[in-house]
């Protein structure tokens, strides 16, 4: 792993950052009360890149790497964890999920719309009845002479309200297993689709977060994605290869924290002097940047990897797991930092923190972080 990042990603990362800066952070408290990011604003991250970012060239993406997709996703979250959510859970689910297992047809068809951001695509695999233990799901796909009809209800769709494109993972075989499950592409305009009122949230409140529900939903039967009864697979490997960048957003989220944490104690003065001065503010500040910096070395390794072509599941779990545990440390003790005004709206850091926590469940919450970085270990280390 090269500690320096190319040129052409430093290019891009400085686009990505002067954007966060000009067109999210100002409006990031606002979307967080309204709980909307204005269309216009997502439309402009389509015309820069940011929603199609390792989807190739050909179809339209920008054909980035995923050390690239880190990179943006801590510099968009920096400012705003929900903008930096919308960006991961398109790019890296739905993109995602399609870049590794679409048809031609299918890649022609959709990708240029969805990296272009003319379109959001949503990923949909959690359920009311299971989220953890995802391979429950109950939602079915059945087939028909004019090609299938999707019954059941997803819960916790990211940008479902907001999304044109649905990739939805139901059963195809009525037995628990993992070879008994498929994805599917459902359009917005499908009949039978519902989409419902977004969830009022703790954090990520700029995003909606829907469920949708599938009422004898009529698709084309070219509209399978994969293999049959292989989606779950698919789906396991999108999550276990890419959860990585969740982590950025944790890495994003810790650093707008410590800047604003940074910028605070230079102003603020108590007896006599600015916090900054006070060792046990600068001992906090320490370890915040320490633990950040421990945060994206972990992220960006596992981004070089799968760069690499050796993707690895068990750096991506602790990625993760380390980030997103770290950032709710670093989001605490910006606001002990801060004092009383720490723990008010007026500044950033009671926002990105509420952000973060959604970073220890998602995608895996902390506790599957940690049973699979230890099934790994024990195969790794027994065998
Ligand atoms: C804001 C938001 C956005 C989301 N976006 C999406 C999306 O776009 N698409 C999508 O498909 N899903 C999405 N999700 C769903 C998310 O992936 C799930 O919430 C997550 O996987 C946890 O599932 P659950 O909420 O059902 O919790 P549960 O599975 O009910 O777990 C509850 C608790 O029990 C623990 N637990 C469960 N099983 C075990 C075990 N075997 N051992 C130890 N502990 C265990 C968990 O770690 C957790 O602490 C989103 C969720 C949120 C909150």
């Amino acid at each position: 792993m090269d500690f320096e990042l190319p040129e052409d990603l430093v290019a891009f990362r400085d686009v990505t950052r002067d954007f966060a800066a000009e067109r999210i952070a100002p409006h990031a408290r606002e979307w967080d009360a309204n709980k909307w990011i204005p269309e216009d604003v997502v439309a402009e991250a389509g015309r820069i890149g940011l929603l199609g970012v390792t989807t190739p060239e050909q179809y339209g993406g920008a054909g980035q790497s995923m050390l690239a997709m880190s990179v943006i996703i801590e510099e968009i979250a920096r400012c705003d964890g929900s903008f930096a959510l919308l960006v991961e859970a398109h790019n890296g689910l739905c993109l995602q999920h399609l870049n590794l297992a679409a048809s031609e047809a299918q890649k022609t068809k959709y990708l240029p719309d969805l990296a272009s951001g003319k379109m959001i695509g949503a990923w949909c695999l959690s359920e009311p009845d299971c989220g953890t233990d995802a391979e429950a799901l109950t939602t079915r796909a059945e087939k028909t002479s004019a090609g299938w009809v999707l019954n059941g209800q997803k819960l916790w769709v990211t940008s479902g309200k907001r999304a044109g494109l649905y990739l939805v993972i139901a059963r195809t075989k009525a037995e628990r297993g993992s070879r008994t499950i498929s994805a599917f592409i459902v359009e917005r305009s499908a009949k039978g689709i519902d989409v419902g009122e977004p969830e009022d949230k703790m954090g990520m409140r700029g995003t909606d977060t829907v469920p949708v529900s599938f009422d004898n939903c009529e698709i084309p039967e070219e509209n399978l994605v994969g293999e049959l009864h292989h989606g779950y697979v698919d789906a396991l490997k999108v999550l276990d290869e890419g959860r990585f960048s969740v982590g950025a957003i944790s890495v994003g989220l810790a650093r707008g924290c410590l800047e604003e944490a940074v910028k605070y104690a230079a102003e603020r003065k108590s007896f006599g002097k600015p916090l900054i001065k006070h060792q046990a503010i600068q001992f906090m500040l320490a370890d915040m940047e320490t633990e950040i910096e421990a945060a994206r070395i972990l992220v960006r390794q596992a981004a070089c990897a799968h760069d690499a072509g050796r993707p690895d599941k068990e750096r991506c779990c602790m990625a993760k797991l380390f980030a997103s545990e770290m950032a709710s440390r670093v989001g605490w003790k910006a606001i002990q930092i801060l004092g009383g005004a720490g723990y008010t709206k007026d500044f950033c850091v009671e926002r990105l923190l509420r952000d973060n926590k959604l970073c220890e469940i998602g995608e895996g919450t902390s506790e599957v972080q940690r049973m699979l970085i230890a099934r790994e270990q024990f195969e790794r280390r027994s065998a």
